[in-house]
């Protein structure tokens, strides 16, 4: 099984010359073994590394690339593209102005995979482009699709997931399928970018988080370009699974406002070929011709390998189902995505963030050395809608549940972002043990959001038996810690406004 260059889609990743042609270069055991090159897998290498210096971690991914973070794909990569500075290690901007490549590390820092038994130090060695098709949990060996197979002391399972289709596209003929993409990869990314550079028209299908980051990315690039971008979904407003409905218009509005033609309330019924371009007939009767569609309604986490390898999968979140130290079975974990997990306050889970395939990835590779370490952090998540308006949100923040927002209107005064891509910052603050204390002194402030003409910082409450189970900061960072701590006590406020006076919106 070889690794071939990935110029499909004119990317300029390089691709090692370590890659081994076929997998029997590989070691045929090792002591750590991760499956999937994301960032729950690199983040479980670096906790091994340094609870065992001289650890000896292999990661097998189906990918051909090192492994990578994802966040920037949909946001501030765009802003680096837009001043033509995106290079070959995808080094862009954070909106805190530091610089940093979507690599977490570069070439040289990886091992042989050839090599890695031999090395007195180790290291992290990344077979690239080969797929893991089954594990025996009870020998210790995976094997690839090629039948190779490999023995493990401890195993990762950080398949991540894939992003789903629409049946609409998924019966369409071939002409159809060439003009309909999804988005997860650095390739996804460049293919985007040219159809934006050359093209007339891109669609963007569904009100999530990548769609939603993407409209707002994409209309920035294309401010002085003749592309138009669409953005189609059936809900009413964008985020609407995740923001309440007046924050969710609002966020419609300012979509909107930054170029965007958003379409709310809007399907697709069906997809012909026209010519060069695609022509999508629109449940409201009206058709859109579109050079792209781009499918961002969620994802399905990679567990295909669960089947045969006799693991369990729940039926109603998806994901590897594992104990609380992450395990799905004796020296065997899960972290990121594809793990569906117990949380002690807030019921069985499966989390699709980057903090949480940080903090798991971190806490599967700890346990890998015999930690005996339960997960019981509350990740948190952020998103944008480019630099001007951000959001971080911890616990349960989810749309449906009943919510108590409290506003402070807009300064001219932005505060500054959190930094949330470097690995100290997603952990610090919070802990079960700390207590709230209301200060008296912040000034009042409003309670009803109808009354904020604009929503400029905030703080939602998601509630539940009246406790508060999820908590979004709204243009309010630096926070997150408390937002923490405050879900830990997993207790009954009488004043909600009190308790929004800690975040200090007005400050
Ligand atoms: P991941 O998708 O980054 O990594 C999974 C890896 O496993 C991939 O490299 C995949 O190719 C590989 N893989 C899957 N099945 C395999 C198999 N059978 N054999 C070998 N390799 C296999 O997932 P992750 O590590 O859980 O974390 C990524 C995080 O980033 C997620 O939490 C995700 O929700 C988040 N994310 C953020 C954004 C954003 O903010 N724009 C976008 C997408 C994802
Ligand atoms: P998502 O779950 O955020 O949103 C998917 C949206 O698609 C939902 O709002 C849903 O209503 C909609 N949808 C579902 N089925 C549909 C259908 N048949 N037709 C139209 N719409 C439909 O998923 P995403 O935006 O595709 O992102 C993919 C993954 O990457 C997610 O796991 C997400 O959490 C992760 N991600 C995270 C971030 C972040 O943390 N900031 C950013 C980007 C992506």
């Amino acid at each position: 099984q070889k690794v071939a260059d990935s110029t499909e889609c004119g990317t300029t990743a390089a691709i090692a010359s370590t890659v081994p042609a076929t997998s029997a270069e590989l070691p045929k055991h090792v002591p750590y073994l991760l499956i999937g090159g994301g960032t729950a897998g690199f983040s479980a290498f670096r906790a091994i590394k340094s609870n065992d210096p001289r650890a000896k971690v292999l990661m097998i991914t189906n990918e051909s690339r090192k492994p990578y973070m994802r966040p920037p794909l949909s946001k501030e990569l765009w802003y680096s593209a837009e001043k033509g500075e995106v290079t070959k290690d995808y080094r862009f901007k954070q909106w805190t102005g530091a610089e940093r490549s979507l690599f977490f590390e570069p070439e040289e820092f990886f091992v042989d995979p050839t090599k890695l038994m031999e090395t007195v130090n180790g290291g992290i060695a990344v077979a690239q482009g080969f797929t893991v098709k089954k594990i025996d949990p009870a020998k210790h060996i995976v094997t690839l699709a090629d039948g190779y197979e490999i023995t493990y002391d401890e195993c990762l399972i950080a398949t991540g997931c894939a992003p789903k289709s629409l049946d609409v596209f998924a019966q369409a003929t071939p002409g159809v399928k060439e003009k309909v993409m999804v988005y997860r990869s650095p390739d996804d990314f460049e293919r985007l970018k040219r159809y934006a550079d050359e093209k007339k028209s891109i669609t963007i299908v569904g009100n999530g988080f990548t769609g939603s980051e993407l409209a707002c990315s994409l209309a920035n690039y294309a401010k002085d370009k003749k592309v138009k971008i669409y953005q189609i979904f059936p809900e009413s407003g964008n985020m609407s699974k995740v923001l309440p409905t007046y924050l969710s218009n609002w966020t419609t509005a300012k979509v909107e406002s930054m170029g965007v033609c958003v379409m709310p309330e809007t399907s697709i019924k069906n997809a012909q070929r026209d010519e060069a371009a695609l022509k999508l007939v629109l449940n409201n009767g009206k058709s859109l011709l579109t050079d792209v569609v781009v499918v961002c309604v969620g994802c399905e986490p990679n567990t295909s390998i669960a089947l045969t390898s006799g693991l369990e999968v729940d039926k109603s979140l998806g994901g590897f189902v594992v104990n609380a130290e992450l395990e799905a079975r004796r020296n065997l974990f899960v972290a990121g995505d594809a793990s569906c997990f117990y949380d002690p306050l807030l019921g069985r889970r499966r989390v699709e963030h980057h903090d949480h395939s940080v903090v798991s990835g971190r806490l599967a590779g700890e346990n890998m050395v015999g930690k005996k370490k339960a997960y019981n952090h509350q990740s948190m998540f952020w998103s944008d809608l480019g630099p001007e308006v951000g959001y971080e949100g911890i616990g349960l923040v989810d749309a449906s549940l009943r919510t108590v927002g409290v506003f402070a209107l807009p300064t001219s005064n932005p505060e500054p972002r959190t930094d949330n891509l470097t690995e100290t910052a997603v952990m610090e603050g919070g802990g079960s043990g700390s207590t709230v204390t209301v200060n008296p002194e912040t000034p009042d402030v409003k309670c009803d959001p109808k009354d904020a003409d604009e929503y400029g910082r905030g703080v939602i409450f998601y509630m539940k038996d009246d406790k508060i189970v999820g908590i979004l900061l709204w243009n309010l960072f630096n926070r997150i810690g408390l937002a923490r701590t405050i879900i830990n006590q997993n207790k009954k406020y009488d004043d909600l406004n009190e308790v929004a006076k800690l975040f200090e919106i007005h400050a």
